[in-house]
Parts: C-alpha cells; structure tokens; sequence
C-alpha cells in the first residue's frame, strides 16, 4: 500500500512539472511518517524514500536509530530552543526556524558542535492566527539577521498553507512565496540561498509544484490517515489544525 501510494504520489509530481515545464529531479519529496510506527517507515525505505520529516523532536530520535542512517531527516515541526541540541548534527533540514532567537540557538549549537546546520525560514503566507511563522514582510529582516550568524545556512523558505480540499485557493500563496523568495535574492544577503522552497501537502502539493515547490511533505498521502487518539495528547496552539503544531 505504501509503495503503491509513494508511486501516485510520485507521478503527480512528475506530472505537474511537466505542466509548468519543470525537471522533476529538482523536487524532494518528504514522506511525512509523524505519528506512523518505524514499520511503515521501512516500508517506504524500501520503496525508495530517503528523505523522512517529522514535527517532534522526541518521535525524531527515537525512530531514527531504528532505521538505515542514509535517511535524510527532516525537522518540520515547531521547534522549542532547549531541544535544539537534541536535532543540531543529525537532521539534513530544519524547516521551521521562525524566530532570531531559535536562530542563535541553533547557530550556538551548532558552533559548539563544529558543524554548519542548513535551515528554512517558516512564513506564515496566508497569515492565519492558529500557525506559526513569521509575516511575510518580516521575512526578509529575519533572513538578514540570521544570516549573519556562525554554524548556520539559511537554504530558503516553508510554508504550510491554509487546510483546504480546494487545492486551487493555495495558489496563490505559493506564488507569492515564490515571490518572496525571489526578493530575499535581490537582496543579495551573503550565506543565504534560495534554493529551496518547501510548500504542498497531501492536499496541495500538485499546484504547489506546478508554482515552484522544491520541496514537498507529503504524509497522508503515502501513510494513510494519521490516528491522533493513539497518542499522547500535546498542548497545543488554540485552534490550530492537528499535528500541525508542537514541536
Ligand atoms: C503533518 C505535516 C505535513 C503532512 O501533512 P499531510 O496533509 O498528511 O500530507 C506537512 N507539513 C507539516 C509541517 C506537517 O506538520
């Protein structure tokens, strides 16, 4: 079930950069296994994925020892400073760095640990109440604040769109960041690149990548529907939607 799934997946990619005259080799995807026991991450290891995200920090270390070390971990999720140390040298990408201050936490660890962490910056695009990310007008300063800091690389941007089963309605936040994106360049900050945009999930990926997504995380489409109840309730942000939020 999950290779077939990763396969569908994986032609929808395909076939939306065939839409808007992109190499499908320039989009990651990133089987979002959150919630999902090791024995489904495997599955999807021997289907060919490589690059796995989670958004807590504890489910983080305990899946990965379990698995082959030639995944490349992603860290998707709201991230708290005091367990930075526990993810600074063994995830590939932290998408979620949304405030200076995590920023230099990183940096501090990373120096510490003499390696150089690559991250995105989290924009809120659609500036909805219950997500986190800065504005898009305040992404720019932190880009260039952070940026300037030792041990870190800022690789470019996420976004997690507003939950809708009208695909369409994203558009327009993922050409905006595009956009946004496309202005940080201008500024021609040093140690900061553009490269990469993560935005689509199982919901919207296809118009995401058909808008310039370098990265998609897609979980429920290649897992199945996640089951909440069998875990430990977290705290989480009023009003957010499930899973999106705690680190
Ligand atoms: C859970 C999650 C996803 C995947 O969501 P699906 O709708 O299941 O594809 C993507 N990004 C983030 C940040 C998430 O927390």
């Amino acid at each position: 079930m999950i290779s077939e799934n990763l396969n569908t997946v994986r032609e929808k990619i395909q076939s939306a950069c065939k839409k808007a005259g992109r190499d499908p080799g320039q989009v990651t995807l990133v089987a979002v296994s959150k919630t999902k026991p090791v024995s489904a991450l495997r599955e999807a290891y021997e289907a060919g994925a490589r690059d796995f995200g989670e958004n807590k920090v504890q489910e983080l270390m305990d899946k990965m020892p379990q698995l082959p070390g030639d995944i490349r971990w992603h860290m998707i999720g709201h991230l708290q400073r005091n367990k930075v140390k526990y993810i600074v040298g063994k995830v590939a990408l932290i998408h979620s760095v949304d405030s200076l201050r995590l920023a230099e936490e990183i940096s501090r660890e990373s120096v510490r640990q003499g390696v150089c962490t690559d991250i995105l910056i989290e924009v809120n695009m659609a500036g909805e109440e219950s997500k986190f990310g800065v504005t898009p007008e305040e992404a720019p300063k932190l880009v260039e604040e952070a940026a300037a800091l030792p041990g870190i690389h800022i690789k470019g941007l996420m976004t997690i769109a507003p939950y809708t089963d009208i695909s369409e309605k994203n558009r327009l936040y993922f050409e905006r960041m595009r956009e946004l994106s496309v202005d940080i360049i201008g500024k021609n900050i040093d140690n900061v690149s553009m490269n990469v945009l993560s935005m689509g999930m199982t919901g919207d990926y296809a118009v995401a990548v058909e808008e310039g997504a370098t990265c998609v995380r897609v979980g429920t489409g290649i897992f199945g529907e996640r089951d909440y109840a069998a875990q430990t309730p977290q705290p989480a942000k009023l009003g957010a939607r499930k899973g999106m939020v705690s680190e």
